[in-house]
């Protein structure tokens, strides 16, 4: 299973993170994840559920903020998100289009009570 590799690797970087910065009980990881990165989201909270006890963040919950699939037009430089995996331009329909969002995978931030420091994003 794919997500348990990245449910591992998730765990990881929180605790090395955490190791810098005095903390309280860690209360949740916000991690951003798109849609074509290839991630079920509810294998990987079971995998992170499995494989958080006895690590530093034990008892946290793990919150997936999905991002979809869009691209950015090189005709009018605007920004669209993608119906269907039909790759143009929602705004003139040019067919000149990179895909700038559904491939990401990110931590977004490390929320644990005190001290104030605890709540904030790893490099
Ligand atoms: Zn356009």
């Amino acid at each position: 299973m794919h997500e348990l590799g990245i449910a591992g690797y998730l765990i990881e970087v929180a605790e090395q993170h955490l190791q810098r910065a005095p903390h309280g009980t860690v209360r949740r990881l916000l991690v951003r994840i798109g849609e074509m990165a290839g991630v079920n989201p509810d294998s990987l909270d079971f995998a992170f559920t499995c494989l958080q006890k006895g690590t530093g963040v034990d008892g946290a919950r793990l919150e997936v903020e999905r991002v979809p699939l869009a691209v950015e037009c090189d005709a009018c430089g605007r920004r669209t998100p993608v119906a269907d995996y039909v790759f143009r331009c929602g705004a003139c329909g040019a067919e000149t289009v990179r895909i700038v969002g559904g491939r990401e995978m990110e931590f977004v931030s490390i929320d644990a009570d005190d001290p104030e420091e605890a709540a904030c994003a790893p490099d």
